[in-house]
């Protein structure tokens, strides 16, 4: 028999697991704040739970608890980058960011990714699968635990794309702002995505008040299909009709995401045709200066190039503010700490096989 992913299961759905082992109802929210609140990687931990208890769970269940592999400490900022280990042998990376506000989380939701965005460095290994809503979540609670600081804020911005891995998503969300868990205030995570204009629509059904964010980083259609393959499927309007839409329904202001690259789409020309694009929409715009990859030649505006740009938005009322880049002496962006680590074990595998 298959074991239950029971750190995946929302309360009710752990009541129904407990009842099916046999065991009262209010045994669930026991193990729900075990799990979710004070953070337990054994079943042996859980020593309010009768030994016969914890036995069945060890047989029936499995408990997720991802392993740090490695952990890079930001000598600038303190910034931290986290390489998990997923109980299949997979790795993922996680983020942790120190702001005086508060701390904050940036994690993957998916193992790789297949939208193939051009300058970023999780896709160029392609896709390999989605991450389960436990495995999520587990990013957030072991550098809670590691950090012994309290996350405050999540940022579903690492690797993957989580409007693909739809469902385990909305699951994720929905528990790490519940009250019998890190209960973190869905006005404190934000999801970031390329732009899956019908899981746009249906995430503004849900009745979330989570931000949503989109990676736009091009003012026209023909532009944004040269940095991101996606809009060769939704177009810029449609993606734009979408956040119009989210906005009325959740009254959630839009963030735009905007990456700078050097002579692709920083010009002015390119910074009015922005400001004209998202102008009336109840909205916000980070520019991020594109983190350059081994694999690409794009390069980064100068620091002049990004202040005009911005400027220019500003003329036209436009919301807008520069994304401090953290930890630019560790493996800087997205998807670099798990692409090196990967590299390096195939490299070591194929010198194996040449000798
Ligand atoms: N798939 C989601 C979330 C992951 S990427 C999305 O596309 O939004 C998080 C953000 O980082 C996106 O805006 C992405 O376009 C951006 N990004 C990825 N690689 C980057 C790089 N090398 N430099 C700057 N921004 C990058």
């Amino acid at each position: 028999m298959e074991q239950i992913d029971i750190k995946s299961q929302n309360l009710s759905e752990l009541k129904k697991t407990m009842e099916q082992l046999g065991e009262k109802a209010f045994r669930a929210k026991q193990l729900y704040q075990w799990m979710h609140q004070k953070l337990a990687d054994e079943f042996q931990d859980m020593t309010n739970l009768s030994v016969a208890l914890r036995e069945k769970l060890e047989k029936h269940c499995v408990l997720t608890s991802l392993k740090a592999l490695e952990v890079q400490t930001s000598k600038l900022d303190g910034t931290q980058k986290y390489l998990f280990a997923l109980a299949d042998g997979n790795v993922v990376e996680s983020v942790l960011m120190k702001y005086k506000h508060g701390n904050s989380v940036c994690i993957s939701s998916q193992v790789g990714c297949k939208m193939g965005c051009r300058f970023c460095a999780s896709t160029i290994g392609g896709w390999t699968r989605n991450l389960t809503a436990a495995e999520m979540l587990d990013q957030v609670y072991q550098i809670q635990k590691h950090s012994g600081e309290r996350v405050s804020n999540v940022v579903v911005m690492g690797t993957g794309e989580p409007l693909d891995n739809y469902e385990n998503l909305l699951r994720f969300l929905h528990m790490l702002s519940d009250e019998n868990g890190l209960h973190i205030s869905q006005r404190n995570i934000t999801v970031s995505t390329c732009g899956i204009v019908p899981r746009i629509y249906d995430l503004a059904e849900e009745n979330l008040q989570i931000t949503l964010a989109i990676s736009l980083h091009a003012s026209n259609q023909e532009k944004r299909a040269e940095l991101m393959p996606i809009a060769n499927a939704y177009s810029i309007t449609q993606v734009l009709e979408a956040c119009k839409y989210y906005f009325e329904k959740t009254g959630r202001r839009i963030t735009f995401e905007y990456s700078l690259v050097g002579g692709k789409n920083d010009s002015q020309e390119d910074a009015k045709e922005l400001a004209e694009l998202i102008q009336g929409l109840c909205c916000h715009v980070n520019l991020i200066p594109v983190n350059p990859i081994k694999e690409r030649d794009f390069v980064q505006s100068g620091k002049k190039v990004i202040e005009k740009f911005q400027n220019k938005l500003e003329k036209y009322q436009i919301n807008v503010t520069i994304r401090r880049e953290m930890g630019r002496d560790i493996d800087g962006a997205c998807g670099q700490l798990r692409k090196s680590y990967i590299d390096h074990k195939q490299s070591k595998e194929d010198k194996r096989e040449d000798s």
